[in-house]
């Protein structure tokens, strides 16, 4: 499933292909009722294009919203004006006079009212690629629940936008075992995580790929790191910090890649030991990573 990372960067480059002009909007599959939205030469105003999390939404002028989430299947596809007839399994085709966007296999595709859009995202925690985020509901759930952090990361209803790469890679890179329960975590390392968040998520709409590594110390430049290169535990069967072997388990039917020597669970109150993590983190299966999104 594609990481907010990848939704916000849609979001930007879908607005300068196809925004605040009339694009044609079709349903070549016709499971989506373009008809609510154009006039009688099918065009519709496109204002503009907003991402949050996962979700996108389309503005239309006058008053239409088409909501959009890929899913895990979901795909855009983007080519030049006039396109190739679309394929017939094409959810929703939005034709600009330059570029064309088709959009294939996503889990909802629907015009939705302002009231429901906000339903939809008032169901959603604050996005850390949203100038309008509010971290403060997610240090305060944090700080109450027992939930583990590594659950708390991957529920839209908390933070949204990030996946398991970025969810792997943010714990690694704080230290933290991604069993340990959000209230055991000290307001510092929560506002530590937001912000790390925020950069990561950032870098990645600007790169169009997740890197959490440092070229620099890899002795290239970042658009040189491989896909190998590129994570510190997430896809990889070592770590690349401290060379011990990447642990796996499945964590509510996702499987969650970390290190036990640099992550070490904490007791409450308690000091890790870095060389001993709890057996009941023990890897549960060998990791074999890159096929698990
Ligand atoms: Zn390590």
């Amino acid at each position: 499933m594609p990481e907010g990372h990848t939704i916000h960067r849609a979001a930007r480059d879908q607005e300068r292909d196809l925004a605040r002009r009339p694009v044609v909007v079709s349903s070549p599959q016709g499971r989506f009722d373009a008809e609510a939205l154009v006039d009688t030469d099918r065009r519709a105003y496109l204002a503009r294009i907003e991402a949050f999390g996962k979700h996108l939404f389309y503005h239309f002028e006058p008053g239409g919203i088409v909501h959009v989430h890929l899913g895990l299947f979901g795909r855009f596809y983007r080519r030049r004006s006039p396109a190739p007839a679309p394929r017939s399994t094409t959810r929703m085709r939005l034709e600009g006079d330059a570029m064309t966007i088709d959009l294939i296999g996503p889990t909802a595709c629907d015009v939705v009212t302002p009231g429901q859009m906000l339903a939809i995202t008032a169901r959603l925690g604050p996005d850390p690629l949203r100038a309008d985020a509010q971290p403060r509901h997610f240090y305060a759930y944090v700080a109450r629940s027992k939930t583990p952090i590594g659950a708390i990361l991957l529920d839209q209803s908390r933070i949204c936008g990030v996946g398991n790469v970025y969810r792997a890679e943010v714990l690694h890179l704080l230290g933290i075992h991604p069993e340990t329960p959000g209230s055991a975590l000290e307001p510092a390392q929560v506002k530590a995580m937001w912000r790390l968040v925020v950069g990561l998520l950032r870098r990645g709409v600007e790169e169009k790929r997740i890197v959490t590594t440092r070229g620099l110390r890899l002795g290239k430049p970042r658009e040189r790191v491989s896909r190998a290169e590129s994570t510190h535990v997430y896809g990889r069967t070592t770590c690349r910090t401290c060379e011990a072997e990447v642990l796996t388990y499945s964590l509510r039917a996702r499987t969650v890649h970390y290190c036990g020597v640099c992550q070490p669970l904490v007791e409450a109150g308690g000091h890790a030991d870095r060389k001993t993590p709890r057996r009941s983190c023990e890897p549960i299966q060998p990791s074999s990573a890159r096929r698990h999104a």
